[in-house]
């Protein structure tokens, strides 16, 4: 197939929106985007590229002070009724519209049109956001590839409808587990209920009043919550053991650990167990690439809530914040769809921060 990622197509980041969303790639099936990609940006001049897996990297090399990363996922989550694209007035409708194709699209606009940024700049298209972590293309070249991850700011292009969303907060879930002595309820006094026992569990968590914390500007909210319990043995048994599972999710002022021990003091005397935990991102906003590009945006930044790749950069010391044209609510939707205004616009604030004048 003839790539339709054409020079005409390049220029226009709508167009180019629409050319993408119109190649599908459902995670673990970007083969045929990240050669279009790749091929794109191999024949433009001024970058080096290279490729891991369906993973393309391509950077300027103009000896500035400081590089930047931009990055963007090429997969989708699977369709539904909805491609190719359709375009309404001002909407283009269509998986991966938001999330987070019009993004990826303005990257490959800028790496394709804008030879001499005032920074160098490292562009990442890479594979299997939506999936699986161990499948997920930034985890693999922080792997294999790391020196492709230095610099001393990146930008994921993921929805924030023209908001700079911030940092994230971490994530952790772990087991609460009470235990009992089972026997038959027909003799219930030999026997101690392990659900009766979880009720302190849960009297806890709802009497538990989360932080709110702002850091560099931004407000970050947590919350503990359970989110499954099960116990019980049989419509006749005292029950020896219920289990609550609880997520907790955290500022990025707390770690990992520290988000643990937090969790072991609000449970104090029951048996915690952790079963997984991600780190959040501090929001970085006082690097100066950073100031320079709220400067472009010209609206104040917002706290990420939710878990994102920004993470992964923070993990390697390098701030990263969000910042997208598309519609976070629309991510994942059936009408998932993005405005060609804010596709202009974000665009046009990018050309802004990157343009060496
Ligand atoms: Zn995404």
């Amino acid at each position: 197939m003839a790539n339709p990622l054409t020079p005409d197509v390049l220029v226009d980041p709508v167009e180019l929106t629409r050319a993408l969303v119109d190649i599908e790639s459902v995670s673990r099936n970007e083969a045929v985007i990240a050669g279009h990609v790749e091929d794109v940006l191999r024949k433009t001049p001024h970058l080096s590229v290279d490729r891991l897996g369906n993973t393309v990297m391509a950077r300027t090399d103009l000896g500035r002070d400081q590089r930047v990363v931009l990055a963007g996922h090429l997969d989708t989550v699977p369709l539904n009724n909805n491609f190719p694209s359709t375009v309404v007035d001002d909407l283009i409708y269509g998986c991966g519209t938001s999330d987070m194709k019009s993004g990826v699209a303005l990257a490959l606009h800028l790496a394709a049109t804008l030879p001499d940024p005032g920074y160098d700049i490292t562009y990442l298209f890479y594979e299997a956001e939506e999936i699986e972590s161990k499948f997920n293309g930034l985890a693999l070249v922080a792997e294999a590839r790391p020196e492709w991850l230095i610099a001393d700011f990146a930008v994921l292009l993921e929805p924030t409808y023209g908001v700079v969303e911030a940092g994230c907060q971490g994530t952790l879930r772990a087991l609460v587990r009470t235990r009992g002595r089972r026997a038959h309820t027909a003799r219930a006094w030999r026997g101690v209920n392990a659900i009766h026992a979880a009720g302190e569990i849960l009297r806890r968590l709802q009497d538990y009043r989360p932080r709110t914390v702002t850091i560099d500007g931004c407000t970050y909210r947590e919350g503990l919550n359970a989110v499954r319990i099960s116990g019980g043995v049989a419509g006749n048994v005292v029950p020896d053991e219920c289990v609550v599972e609880v997520n907790l999710r955290f500022a990025p002022d707390r770690t990992e650990k520290q988000a643990l021990e937090h969790v072991h003091e609000v449970l104090d005397g029951f048996e915690v167990e952790l079963t997984d935990s991600a780190a959040g991102a501090l929001p970085g906003l006082t690097a100066a690439p950073a100031r320079e590009f709220l400067a472009a945006v010209g609206a104040e930044p917002a706290a990420k809530l939710g878990w994102t790749d920004v993470a992964r950069f923070a993990a390697l010391g390098i701030p990263a914040l969000n910042y997208g044209p598309g519609d976070p609510l629309l991510a994942h939707a059936p009408d998932e769809h993005v405005e060609i205004g804010k596709i202009r616009d974000g665009a046009a604030t990018l050309h802004r921060w990157l343009a060496s004048d």
